[in-house]
């Protein structure tokens, strides 16, 4: 996701599917206001199950060990790894325990339903959606650094990383001022516990 060609093509997909009048439910549940492009993009590309996991890789190389890099416990899909994996459940559940309570899965289909859900709380509802992608683009992140025989991060730090990133969000739609979003800093850290 790296380089100007990239960086490009990334906003120019932004904009495309932005103007785009979507009468799909989970597509504005990605492509809203205040998301960062990187994550967005990457996430659209989870829903049509177009990222690179080992179970696609496999349908052309039969050879491929499957094994799910994080876990080592279960073949690596899409579902697996947003957010059924022992590893990634962990970070998810972490960040997403607080703002969904009760209603809390990591259940891919269910994690789409609510997204999609615009009967929610406007500030709960943007959390929701933000920490979803932010977690999301994180676990690709960690699995590919360990795909290419680099160290994963402690957990602690990852999820002290991905929190830091929502509040510097956070932060910055307050300083610009976007409407109906006061305290929303209040509210995230309500939903810290
Ligand atoms: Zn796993």
């Amino acid at each position: 996701m790296e380089g100007k060609m990239q960086k490009f093509s990334t906003l120019e997909t932004w904009w495309m599917l932005r103007n785009a009048k979507s009468s799909c439910s989970w597509a504005r549940g990605i492509w809203f206001t205040q998301a960062t492009p990187k994550f967005a993009f990457m996430t659209w590309l989870s829903m049509l199950d177009r990222m690179s996991t080992l179970d696609r890789i496999s349908k052309w190389n039969q050879r491929i060990d499957t094994t799910c890099a994080l876990c080592k416990s279960a073949p690596e899909t899409r579902n697996h790894l947003f957010f059924m994996c022992a590893y990634s459940s962990q970070i998810w559940e972490h960040i997403a325990r607080g703002i969904l309570c009760g209603s809390y899965t990591n259940v891919w289909s269910e994690i789409v339903s609510i997204i999609g859900d615009e009967t929610m709380e406007r500030k709960r509802l943007f959390c929701v959606r933000y920490a979803f992608q932010a977690v999301l683009y994180a676990v690709w992140r960690e699995r590919n650094k360990i795909i290419h025989g680099d160290k994963l991060l402690p957990l602690t730090t990852l999820k002290r990383m991905i929190d830091k990133g929502i509040r510097n969000k956070i932060t910055l739609m307050r300083n610009h001022g976007v409407k109906g979003m006061g305290e929303l800093m209040q509210f995230w850290f309500l939903t810290r516990v």
